[in-house]
């Protein structure tokens, strides 16, 4: 029996289109390096017109939402007929996906029969609200993966996102995914470490994300204009402040950040601590973590535990990551962090777990602090605090790392040459890496 009622009234509506804006890639000219918006504008042309779909499971909370609301609205700037569209579940099958992410981060509880009958059935109805009639379809994460296996006869070219770290995955659960995967025309990974050692994969490339430097989660914000915004959340602007944004989920490791923080107040005992995550509607878990978290705060005052349902959007995220003294991305498992690249496009002294898509962004000692540790982790926060302008060495080159590797445009470019590809185009002198599956 479905629990969600949705179902049962059997809505006669596709899948739910997001609205992501417009954008102009004109916007984009200054900040985007030499000859990137050549290039983009001639990888677009061949594709004018085409009709792409993202699928995925959310439009709110975490970093596919966040790409998508610049990707989208500047692949349509670009000229190609592109949407989003958004499945849907009930909390049974949010509870089942997140199993599986969790599992194919190397987390090793199992799928139940009953637990792969959800997922199928989710896919199955997905597939019923979905019309396939696109020359993309772009399907993010595991939770739309399986939709491709009602479509065996599809015109279109099938390209599966994956965004989270699929390095020590348990096999089990990734077994359960893999003949969905292998129907796809191309697969896409964050790093080559993530590219599972099995047979039949389609051709899987590799680039990271990006974020977007316009948007107002990363537009240029005075250090004024951050403090005003942080001062309303009871923060004391005169003192130290830490903080990390990010989902509360295991993974993400609050609890050391919390450890992390109790050590650095042994020295400066002024230090505040913010931990900034929203609770995105796929993530059932997200409830129960966010209350250990605050459980584990034990009432300290100088801990700001906030959620977008404290109203912290966009906007006072950027200003809390503009007025921190460090950005902490303690992560014990990570996709790739956008967060710990919006810290360093911010010019901010960024301090995150030494594992999955991060270490390809901090070069440790060079553009920011690696950890393995909370108090790795405190140590890195009281040097910054000790010393903020070698610190600030430090954040100054990591932010142009950012700019030559991670922002939209580069992402859109690799984007166009992968479709060009799948097209049979000509993209000679446009090349994206790419692995064969082993
Ligand atoms: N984010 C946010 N508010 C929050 C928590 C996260 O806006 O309260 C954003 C964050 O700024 C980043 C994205 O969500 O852009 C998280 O992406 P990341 O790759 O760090 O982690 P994911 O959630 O995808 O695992």
């Amino acid at each position: 029996m479905l629990r969600d009622r949705r179902w049962n009234e059997r809505a006669p509506t596709m899948l739910q289109l997001v609205n992501a804006g417009h954008k102009s890639l004109a916007d984009y000219a200054t900040i985007a390096t030499r000859g990137l918006m050549d290039e983009i504008r001639r990888l677009a042309e061949p594709l004018v017109g085409k009709r792409v779909v993202h699928l995925s499971a959310t439009a709110f909370g975490g970093g596919v939402a966040e790409i998508n609301y610049t990707l989208i609205p500047l692949m349509q700037d670009a000229g190609l007929d592109a949407e989003w569209r958004i499945i849907k579940g009930g909390e049974e099958f949010w509870n089942v996906t997140k199993t599986i992410h969790n599992g194919l981060q190397g987390n090793p509880q199992g799928l139940t029969a009953e637990q792969r009958q959800i997922y199928g059935r989710y896919q199955e109805l997905n597939a019923q609200e979905f019309e396939d009639d696109y020359d993309f379809v772009i399907v993010h994460d595991p939770q739309p993966a399986g939709m491709i296996d009602h479509f065996p006869n599809s015109r279109a070219s099938w390209v599966w996102r994956g965004h989270i770290d699929f390095s020590t995955p348990n096999q089990e659960v990734f077994d359960f995914i893999l003949p969905s995967i292998r129907r796809y025309d191309a697969a896409i990974f964050h790093m080559r470490e993530y590219v599972p050692k099995a047979e039949g994969l389609p051709p899987c490339y590799i680039w990271p994300p990006a974020i977007d430097p316009l948007a107002p989660k990363n537009m240029a914000l005075s250090a004024e204009d951050a403090a005003y915004i942080v001062d309303q959340f009871g923060i004391d602007v005169e003192r130290p402040l830490l903080t990390q944004v990010s989902r509360f989920d295991p993974w993400k490791d609050p609890l050391g950040v919390i450890d992390a923080y109790r050590l650095v107040k042994e020295e400066f005992p002024d230090v505040q601590l913010a931990l900034v995550g929203s609770m995105a509607h796929d993530d059932p878990e997200g409830w129960d973590y966010y209350n250990q978290t605050v459980a584990y705060a034990g009432g300290d005052p100088d801990i700001y535990i906030l959620s977008n349902l404290n109203n912290v959007g966009s906007v006072e995220v950027n200003a809390f990551q503009v007025h921190s003294a460090a950005v902490i991305q303690k992560s014990i498992k990570e996709g790739f962090g956008l967060t710990v690249t919006e810290g360093l496009w911010k010019t901010r002294p960024t301090v995150a777990g030494r594992v999955g898509g991060i270490v390809a962004q901090i070069q440790d000692g060079e553009t920011g602090w690696l950890v393995d540790s909370a108090s790795e982790c405190a140590d890195a926060c009281i040097q910054i605090l000790r010393d903020p302008q070698e610190a600030r060495q430090r954040a100054l080159r990591g932010k142009e790392f950012v700019r030559r590797h991670f922002l939209t445009p580069r992402l859109l470019r690799d984007w166009l040459v992968l479709m060009n590809q799948l097209l049979g185009n000509d993209t000679s002198g446009a090349e994206v890496p790419v692995v064969a599956a082993v």
